[in-house]
């Protein structure tokens, strides 16, 4: 089915054909049915298959139903997200559904000036993103009235349901009327996190996209052992190697990733940094760099491991495991987006052992592992121009084909 065929709106329409969505993907095809029907949803599907607008199409379309001529700008959907930039990015993705239509929507987060933020509240604004730190500032000066609410949708909900956000959650739910609707989406999900929210809502429709695997199928992964001093020197040749593509670098900690940073600086590699202990116009900065390919290499923490859609990640390399087992799939999940192919590695010392075992049993399968020989590892680590530069082509070109192997004989 296409979308010219869903009863919705002509107005989104349009901006669907805009935007050259012309099929829903699997999650926006079951979920926009039951969203449009005013059901609560709990929402599983891998990352990168369009989750956002399974959630923006029917909201908008029940918005735009409701008051066509919407004079009177009010709260009523309200986005939490965890993160600054998925607050800008769904936001995003909201302004462009709903550009033919007149609903209008509110990206809001912490780190900028509120005085803007206010103004446009003031305003009127009918669909909210928001982290929840600012969010709740803003509802306390009065300055955000959630008693419209009547949509309330939770992104990565599964994070925003755990220890740090529950109160917020359960505050949030406080100030919305009796009569609501609530939408869960993410591409994890644990029975803990599931139960959390059935105490939430009461019968919410179960809608999960191939629960045997949370990792995309477009994205093959593997794991190499490399032991921790020793992953500067991987990192730099597999840059090296590939100086045209688009890389996202996850490590443990802010220091982390400051001091990869300087690592790469010191062997002429240009990259970026991105994490919590940055300004926000930084954040912002870095994130548009990124995303236009001036510099091709981002070296990040879990800040960016969920729900960042940038186009053209071509690897994801974890310089360091996670330490939450379940961000494994969400790292990986930023290459390999739409329908767009993308390889994941990642660099596994003695150490970190355990924290591997906890990712495979997480998603109860072992990783891939890719070897490397005595031979090559030394010569990388004792990298200098005259090594061959093959090292990680052929590595990375026989981890593809195993994976592919893998997937075709589970399809048997
Ligand atoms: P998720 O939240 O599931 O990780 P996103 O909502 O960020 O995924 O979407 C991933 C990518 O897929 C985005 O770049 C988005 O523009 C694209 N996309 C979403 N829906 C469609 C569609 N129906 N047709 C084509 N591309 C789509
Ligand atoms: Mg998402």
């Amino acid at each position: 089915m296409k979308f010219e065929q869903y009863n919705i709106s002509p107005l989104i329409k349009q901006s669907l054909d805009e935007l050259g969505f012309k099929k829903p993907t699997d999650i926006q095809y079951k979920a926009i049915p039951s969203i449009l029907k005013g059901d609560d949803v709990l929402a599983i599907a891998q990352t990168g298959t369009g989750k956002t607008a399974a959630f923006a199409i029917p909201v908008l379309h029940i918005l735009h139903q409701r008051d066509r001529y919407n004079t009177r700008h009010q709260v009523k959907c309200l986005v939490m997200v965890p993160t600054r930039e998925l607050a800008i990015q769904i936001a995003e993705v909201f302004v462009k559904l709903s550009k033919h239509t007149n609903l209008t929507i509110l990206g809001l987060y912490g780190g900028v000036e509120q005085a803007p933020q206010i103004k446009k509240l003031e305003k009127g604004v009918d669909v909210l993103i928001a982290t929840p730190g600012r969010m709740f500032d803003l509802v306390s000066q009065r300055h955000i009235d959630l008693t419209r609410v009547d949509i309330l949708v939770l992104d990565e909900a599964d994070h925003m349901l755990d220890l740090g956000f529950i109160k917020d959650i359960r505050d949030v739910m406080r100030y919305l009327p009796s009569r609501h609707q609530t939408l869960f989406f993410s591409a994890t999900i644990n029975e803990e996190i599931k139960d959390l929210a059935y105490s939430i809502v009461k019968n919410p429709i179960r809608i999960q996209i191939s629960p045997k695997d949370p990792v995309s199928k477009n994205v093959s992964h593997a794991v190499a052992y490399v032991e921790m001093d020793d992953k500067r020197f991987f990192l730099e040749r597999l840059i090296k190697e590939f100086p045209e593509k688009k890389i996202l670098v996850f490590v443990r900690t802010k220091v982390r990733a400051e001091r990869v940073f300087a690592a790469m600086e010191r062997v002429g590699i240009q990259t970026l940094t991105m994490h919590g202990g940055k300004e926000q116009d930084d954040r912002l900065k870095v994130m548009n760099e990124f995303k236009k390919g001036n510099t091709k290499i981002l070296i990040a923490t879990d800040v960016s491991a969920r729900g960042i859609d940038i186009e053209g990640i071509d690897y994801v390399v974890n310089y360091d495991l996670p330490d939450v087992p379940e961000n494994y799939v969400h790292r990986i999940g930023r290459t390999g987006r739409g329908v767009q192919k993308g390889q994941a590695i990642s660099f596994c010392s003695t150490e970190e052992k355990p924290l591997l075992d906890q990712i495979q049993q997480y998603m109860d399968k072992d990783i891939r592992v890719m070897t490397i020989d005595k031979t090559a590892y030394i010569e990388t680590i004792t990298f200098t121009e005259e090594t061959p530069n093959d090292n990680w082509q052929l590595l990375l070109d026989e981890a593809e084909q195993e994976d592919a192997k893998r997937k075709k004989k589970k399809k048997k």
